[in-house]
């Protein structure tokens, strides 16, 4: 069965190669933001026929496609995840280059306020914050004053 990936893909029209394939279902399968290098490792432990330029042609026609999107977590390195309908921001721990995804609505709510005073209508953001762990005590936030719903949290190695 196709992945989610694999099926954009081919609902879109592109021609789906063996070695596309295998590098779509490695992105599909990756909740940790890799790099090409990680997507390259993963896809050539499947199939050792792709090389890393195969990976790199192929993860940028994903992203022309609007399949992938890529982020930069200030490691110079472009990350890719599975483009979602789902809107997520990302917290990274600059000490272990852990991931945390989270939405909060106060966040989006005032970014279309700020977008509308300066007379846009907001189509799309990107935010990314930089952090350092707090002590747990420092950390602790009572329910009630959570602004954030955290979505999913990944431990993804800083680099190779
Ligand atoms: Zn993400």
């Amino acid at each position: 069965m196709p992945t989610r990936l694999e099926q954009i893909c081919l609902d879109k029209g592109l021609r789906m190669t063996e070695q596309r394939r295998v590098i779509a279902r490695v992105l599909s399968e990756s909740q940790d933001h890799p790099d090409v290098e990680l997507v390259y490792k993963r896809a050539s432990d499947i199939d050792d026929t792709i090389s890393i330029s195969t990976v790199y042609r192929t993860v940028r026609m994903f992203e022309e496609n609007g399949i992938l999107e890529r982020h930069d977590f200030g490691d110079g390195r472009a990350r890719y995840e599975e483009a979602s309908d789902q809107h997520h921001d990302h917290l990274i721990n600059v000490q272990t280059g852990q991931v945390i995804e989270f939405t909060s609505q106060q966040i989006e709510d005032l970014q279309k306020k700020i977008a509308k005073e300066l007379g846009f209508e907001l189509i799309d953001h990107r935010l990314e914050l930089y952090g350092k762990p707090l002590s747990q005590k420092a950390a602790k936030v009572p329910p009630e004053e959570s602004v954030v719903n955290i979505k999913h949290t990944t431990h993804s190695k800083k680099s190779v």
